[in-house]
């Protein structure tokens, strides 16, 4: 799978998407068109999932995929891009009668793209086992370049585990290891927890809003074999 960061892919994220593919599915059959909104603080979506209200802002109880890469580094892939050449019509009024794929700034790109080598990923979550389990059913492949054909799911198996520590699992990807980003106050009490270092981060979907970001919040731990 390819991700898009050097952590795995939210497993909120991945429940708010098929929920938001529901809401636009719904809004669809009744003839509206739902959009995101950049400028609008997104509303949050109910995911089964329990809330970590211990730092600002909150954060739902579940990890980013822990993946155990079967090679040392990212394997890098090359995929092709082509300019769009009707999309240029449309932005600007004025467009040479050719635009060559072979030069200039418009010509046909090799871009890179880093994917994970692995047979599985990873979550931990507090939460509904059996609505989380309904949800993820609708979801096919993860991570960037799907429609490439990265990041396919062959099977979702979920495993209830009643005795792991509650904290540890709304964050950690195994005990003393952090395995989300998490505001500061979360991991205060934690000095020997394993991370990634510090930055401003968002800590809940949707993760690209800057609404969900924090402060020096806690990136979690690298995969071990790229430490
Ligand atoms: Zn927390």
């Amino acid at each position: 799978m390819c991700f898009g960061t050097p952590w795995g892919i939210s497993l909120d994220g991945l429940l708010a998407s098929v929920l938001w593919h529901r809401h636009k599915a719904a809004a669809a059959a009744r003839g509206e068109v739902l959009t995101y909104d950049p400028l609008a603080v997104p509303e949050d979506l109910e995911l089964p999932l329990a809330r970590c209200e211990a730092g600002q802002p909150w954060h739902w109880m579940c990890t980013f995929a822990h993946t155990v890469p079967t090679t040392p580094y990212p394997e890098p892939r090359m995929r092709s891009s082509r300019t769009d050449h009707a999309d240029l019509q449309r932005l600007s009024p004025s467009v040479p009668s050719t635009v060559s794929d072979a030069r200039g700034h418009y010509r046909k790109r090799l871009i890179p793209a880093a994917a994970t080598i692995t047979a599985t990923a990873t979550w931990r979550a507090v939460g509904d086992p059996g609505k989380i389990t309904e949800l993820l059913a609708e979801v096919t492949d993860i991570g960037k370049y799907r429609t490439s054909g990265e990041g396919r799911v062959t099977a979702w198996t979920i495993e209830p585990a009643p005795g792991d520590d509650v904290w540890s699992a709304g964050h950690e990807h195994h005990p003393g290891v952090l395995g989300r980003s998490t505001p500061a106050p979360c991991v205060a009490d934690r000095p020997d927890i394993v991370h990634g270092g510090r930055s401003r981060i968002a800590v809940r979907a949707p993760y690209a809003h800057p609404s969900r970001h924090a402060d020096a919040a806690y990136l979690p731990a690298p995969d071990e074999a790229q430490r």
